[in-house]
């Protein structure tokens, strides 16, 4: 599916959504962020699923996804990937990080660890542990990370103080978020990472597995998060309905003002598609608040 007829390869986004549950207001509003953003420097946008964790996954969300996006007038190059169709990329980078003595295996059980809320205290960094039944953690340096958010502005983390030696493939064997999201943007060509800013604190540990693998970095834009008003985030304590097909104007103009964007009342009797091709030479990032959090119910 190809929407713009020259395509700038300088720039390259991606949405990158979990299926552990349908999209909600909040993963529309990076989603159309993202989209945005591309779409109007002429950039690609991709679709990758992150299907990393079957157990954690709602039956028929992948689907769901996929049909909130087409409904919603979302348009993405090439066909979507799937991060579980990745393993075999993911378990070279393992094996490699290990020989290398850049990653180890660790015994530790939850309960082992219920004692140190913080940063992984790196019981079994030095202690040669069998790979059978272990997680692999990654040895992080005592050094700071930075970076500067296009939106957020500069975020940092100590990572041997802040986080820690962490897991980068559980015990169960299922790859870890932090691994898979990185080689995946350098393998997919990812310029330009626009997402929510529930992970901003994942990127120090992202840098720094790019910085290892001699990857390129990405420029960063993490958009507010939606939250109730009770502070939680939308979709993880509360189960979201799908969201619905006749709402995409109303909540895509939503978004729209949500993320500072302008709209006119016009829009409204567009379909989602026309709004969005209204709403691409418009886009303007510098006007996204400069906050963290949104509360839902403030939205207007
Ligand atoms: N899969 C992650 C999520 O749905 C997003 C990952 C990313 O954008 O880096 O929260």
């Amino acid at each position: 599916m190809s929407s713009s007829p020259s395509i700038n390869t300088a720039y390259t986004g991606r949405f990158a959504p979990t299926p552990s549950g349908y999209l909600h207001f909040g993963s529309l509003v990076a989603a159309l962020a993202s989209y945005l953003d591309a779409r109007a420097v002429g950039g690609r946008w991709l679709l990758r699923m992150e299907d990393l964790d079957p157990p954690r996954e709602m039956p028929g969300a992948q689907a769901a996804i996929v049909e909130s996006l087409r409904n919603y007038g979302f348009e993405w190059d090439g066909e979507m990937q799937r991060q579980s169709d990745r393993h075999d990329a993911y378990e070279q980078v393992i094996e490699r990080l290990l020989r290398e003595g850049l990653a180890y295996p660790c015994q530790c059980s939850r309960k082992q660890l219920e004692d140190w809320p913080g940063a992984y205290p790196g019981f079994c960094r030095d202690a040669n542990q069998p790979l059978q039944n272990a997680a692999i953690r990654l040895r992080v340096p005592e050094l700071e990370y930075r970076f500067t958010d296009r939106v957020q502005g500069e975020y940092g983390q100590h990572l041997g103080r802040d986080v820690g030696d962490f897991v980068i493939r559980r015990r169960d064997g299922l790859f870890a978020y932090q691994l898979a999201v990185v080689l995946d943007d350098a393998w997919q060509g990812v310029t330009d990472v626009v997402r929510g800013a529930d992970l901003l604190d994942s990127t120090p540990r992202q840098l720094y597995l790019q910085e290892l693998l001699g990857l390129p970095q990405p420029r960063y834009l993490h958009v507010p998060l939606i939250i109730q008003p009770d502070g939680h985030k939308l979709g993880k304590s509360y189960r979201s309905p799908p969201l619905r097909p006749d709402e995409a104007v109303p909540l895509l103009l939503r978004a729209l003002r949500t993320l500072g964007q302008p709209t006119v009342p016009e829009l409204k009797d567009a379909l989602p598609g026309e709004l969005l091709a209204w709403a691409i030479p418009r886009w303007n990032a510098e006007r996204i608040p400069r906050t963290l959090t949104l509360a839902e119910a403030q939205l207007r």
